[in-house]
């Protein structure tokens, strides 16, 4: 028996990544089993050296029809890998492709799925997954009868796993692909140029009670000055004030910073939803009665416009 997660080169060996380790070395270990990795792409030597330190096995699909994402061929090529090594669960992350391809991976391999995972464990024999719903308030017990469970967690929900002296043994996967039936005729991308919202230790972030565009420069000043990212409520963001890639809550990122800073943002629950796995939740609104208040460690109920310069002034005079 072992316990599989699946990992896709592009993504390297990221924080989401260690904590899809993390998770399964604790079921792997719950149930005695070995931990696979399968790396999806071809893995450069420090990604693949790293794995090696934490799972027990590693099996890498390197072809070239997998140097870009493609959901078929990478459904086909962690299907077969999944196949050959038998799972208990298979894990992946919380990244749009793993999420894309989960379900369909489950359902491929005769077993179950659940998504947005906070926790596992095993019932019975079952693996049990936790995942919150209703926006944050409630949590739901699901209990995946049929193997694999196939599931995607929550981005920071789990601490790494423990690295190892590296004895994992590393095989090339020879597969049969065949032919996708559908083609990416177009790639897209947008310039990023700040590191991942989920990544960021300090956010920022900004509501429609900013009342336009132009406050979120004093947010990314004030940010600059703590190296901290900048965030938005999906208000702000479907105003146009600000990209859609900043929107934290249900519909948007899940985050889980050291601090969270919400300025004029109500507390609705799609959007604690995104962050409520915060260390700190700090607020600045004008309304006592705002229901962010009731998750915050910090808040000042005062007009924005009066606190953010403040905290500049502070913070820039702190730093000379
Ligand atoms: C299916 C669904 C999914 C959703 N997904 C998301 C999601 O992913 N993320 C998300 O954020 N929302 C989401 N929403 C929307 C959510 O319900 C709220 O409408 C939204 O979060 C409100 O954004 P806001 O707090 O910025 O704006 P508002 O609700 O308008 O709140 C503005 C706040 O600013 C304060 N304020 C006003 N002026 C000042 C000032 N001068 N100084 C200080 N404070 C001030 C006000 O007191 C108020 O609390 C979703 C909704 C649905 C139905």
């Amino acid at each position: 028996m072992s316990v599989v997660i699946c990992l896709f080169a592009k993504n390297g060996f990221d924080r989401a990544g260690q904590g899809v380790a993390g998770a399964g070395r604790r079921l792997a270990d719950e149930l005695g089993a070995k931990l696979q990795a399968i790396i999806i792409g071809a893995a450069d030597a420090a990604m693949i050296d790293a794995v090696k330190t934490v799972a027990d096995g590693v099996t890498i699909a390197a072809q070239s029809e997998l140097s870009d994402y493609q959901s078929e061929l990478y459904l086909s090529a962690a299907a077969q890998i999944c196949q050959s090594l038998a799972p208990k669960a298979v894990l992946l992350s919380n990244d749009t492709y793993s999420q894309e391809i989960a379900a369909r991976l489950a359902h491929r391999l005769g077993g179950s799925a659940a998504g947005d995972v906070t926790s596992i464990a095993l019932h019975d024999g079952n693996v049990r997954a936790r995942r919150s719903v209703y926006g944050g308030k409630a949590e739901a017990v699901i209990e995946l009868k049929r193997s694999p469970a196939v599931l995607w967690i929550r981005a920071r929900a789990f601490d790494p796993a423990p690295a190892r002296e590296s004895v994992a043994d590393v095989n090339q996967a020879a597969l049969t692909l065949g032919d996708a039936r559908t083609r990416i005729v177009e790639r897209k991308s947008e310039a990023i140029t700040e590191a991942r919202l989920e990544d960021a230790q300090i956010i920022i972030s900004g509501g429609r009670g900013l009342g336009g565009p132009e406050p979120f420069e004093d947010l990314k000043a004030l940010a600059a000055l703590v190296g901290a990212q900048v965030a938005a409520s999906r208000a702000a963001c479907d105003s146009g004030w600000c990209p859609p890639t900043w929107q934290v809550g249900q519909t948007g990122k899940k985050v889980a910073p050291q601090l969270y800073l919400a300025i004029a943002i109500h507390g609705a629950s799609q959007h604690l939803a995104g962050m409520s796995d915060s260390k700190i939740v700090a607020a600045i609104n004008i309304d006592k009665d705002a229901p962010i208040f009731k998750h915050c460690k910090f808040g000042i109920v005062e007009d924005y416009r009066k606190v953010v310069p403040l905290l500049k002034e502070k913070l820039a005079a702190a730093q000379a």
